[in-house]
């Protein structure tokens, strides 16, 4: 399967994010703030180094877009393919589930009406013998929750993961 197309646009966004890897690129920008190897870190630098970690966070997001992209696509193409084995699909829930991991995503539920950000998983269930695709979200109300989808792969559509609210420290 080809990989999608990317515009112009996207390529030059790449190039701007290499670029700003470079050391020489922030430390010129940090001498010019005086922020030495020697030198405290004060309010005013403080900030500004916030702003280099900022950018670099960006950065990895405009690199992780090529990715997120071919992988939709290969999610698209996959929709609705069914399976030899219980096995192979485990395999394959298993190996989808740890790219999008990597890439800071998860799947919408595709259970109709539901749609949260779940992580993606194949089991046993029921008659099935077979397996279905399941999805484990927590509900809106912060309950764990399993929606099944079906023995074919499910139509998956990449999504941010949720702000985890027990990792979010409260403001003091
Ligand atoms: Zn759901």
């Amino acid at each position: 399967m080809p990989l999608p197309e990317h515009p112009q646009a996207d390529n030059e966004q790449l190039r701007q994010v290499l670029a700003a890897l470079q050391p020489e690129q922030w430390r010129q920008s940090l001498d010019r703030s005086g922020v030495h190897t020697a030198a405290r870190i004060t309010e005013e630098t403080r900030v500004q180094i916030g702003q280099l970690l900022k950018d670099l966070s960006r950065g990895l997001d405009v690199l992780n877009l090529p990715f997120r992209k071919a992988l939709q696509e290969l999610l698209n193409y996959l929709a609705g393919k069914s399976f030899d084995s219980l096995e192979s699909k485990q395999a394959v829930a298993k190996e989808i589930q740890e790219i999008i991991s990597r890439l800071g995503l998860r799947v919408a539920c595709p259970k109709e009406g539901c749609g949260l950000p779940a992580i993606i998983r194949c089991a046993a269930a029921g008659n099935s013998k077979q397996g279905v695709f399941q999805f484990d979200h927590s509900s809106s109300s912060g309950r764990r929750t399993t929606h099944m989808g079906s023995s074919t792969l499910p139509r998956l559509t990449l999504v941010p993961i949720p702000p985890d609210r027990r990792r979010i420290p409260t403001a003091s």
